[in-house]
């Protein structure tokens, strides 16, 4: 079932005296209970804004987003509704919203207190809160400082179990923290969205990480999804040639080496975006037709979706060929 769904979704940031910069430029994306998808891209191709529309922490200049069946698109100045529970974030700096004044077992309860719970009671689920995280016994009376960059971001994957919520969009959870933190707390995220049967949205620029944990993958570039699906499917034959040469530039754990696609040139200012397919003036693959036509996001016969020419609807996938000599 669809416990999160986008629809057409857009944000413009307003700048003074410059034109608007649509840093996402209609994005549909659904996300079912139990279930993880990864969203990747490179820097700047808009996956934190859409994090942040998608729980409703930044207003939406078109489009739609459900949880849970309810509309909680933000619009205009608007931010989330009050009292939207169930759709949390977690961010990349847990030490940002942690109070280091406060005893960590009093930041945890606050959750259940907002819910209506008394303190005392909200003391005891903050312990055993913590305890599932993976925290010590004593840690409800100490204080942020007193905890590594990685048991930070357990405290504060606690706070977000506290206020009951059945989804999470995580953004770039595990980057600030060092490699063995970051698998630990990796683990953590995907057993609590198994037990918890929630969803999660996971937010990465480590496509080895999201290749790992995530059951669809969803890829963006300038602001659009270029390709979704399966990640399994998406990883072993790319139907977008930018996935294609994204993934390209991870190397592979099974020392295969990596497939010979570059990108030439830098993403270009997403203020102004290439007409036609914004992906034509670094592609590989480019045909003439691509620079005047925009490809829509089409599904295809196994579950995916591809915005490229190279693919039909309703077809399936078609191997991508090897890229053209330069
Ligand atoms: Fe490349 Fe054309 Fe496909 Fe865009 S539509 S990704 S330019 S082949
Ligand atoms: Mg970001």
């Amino acid at each position: 079932s669809t416990l999160l769904e986008a629809t057409g979704v857009a944000v413009e940031y307003h700048r003074r005296g410059a034109s608007a910069l649509r840093a996402v430029d209609g994005v549909d994306l659904s996300l079912g209970r139990g279930e993880i998808l990864g969203l990747v891209g490179e820097s700047g191709c808009g996956k934190s804004t859409l994090g942040r529309a998608l729980v409703g922490l930044q207003p939406a200049a078109a489009g739609a987003v459900r949880f849970d069946g309810r509309d909680v698109t933000p619009l205009g100045r608007r931010r989330r509704e009050p009292g939207l529970r169930g759709l949390q974030m977690v961010f990349q700096d847990p030490y940002a919203s942690l109070n280091p004044r406060r005893r960590i077992g009093d930041q945890v309860g606050d959750g259940y207190v907002l819910g209506g719970t008394g303190r005392p009671e909200a003391a005891r689920r903050a312990g055993e809160l913590l305890e599932r995280v993976g925290l010590p016994a004593d840690a409800a009376r100490r204080y942020p400082h007193e905890f590594s960059g990685g048991q930070r971001q357990r405290i504060a994957i606690a706070r977000t179990l506290a206020t009951d919520p059945s989804c999470i969009v995580a953004d770039e959870p595990i980057s600030a923290l060092d490699a063995s933190a970051q698998a630990s707390v990796a683990n953590l995220l995907v057993a609590l969205v198994r037990e918890l049967d929630m969803g999660m949205v996971f937010i990465s620029h480590d496509l080895s990480v999201v290749r790992q944990i995530a059951d669809r993958t969803a890829v963006m570039y300038l602001g659009r999804v270029v390709e979704v699906g399966p990640t399994r499917e998406i990883w072993s034959s790319p139907a977008h040639p930018y996935t294609r040469a994204l993934i390209s530039a991870v190397p592979r754990a099974d020392g295969a080496g990596v497939l010979p696609v570059e990108l030439p040139g830098d993403v270009p200012d997403p203020a102004r975006p290439p007409g036609g397919c914004r992906f034509h003036p670094r592609c590989p693959l480019a045909l003439p037709e691509c620079s005047r036509q925009d490809p829509p996001l089409a599904v295809l016969r196994d579950g995916r979706s591809a915005a490229c020419v190279l693919q039909s609807p309703g077809e399936p996938p078609r191997p991508l060929p090897e890229p053209r000599e330069a």
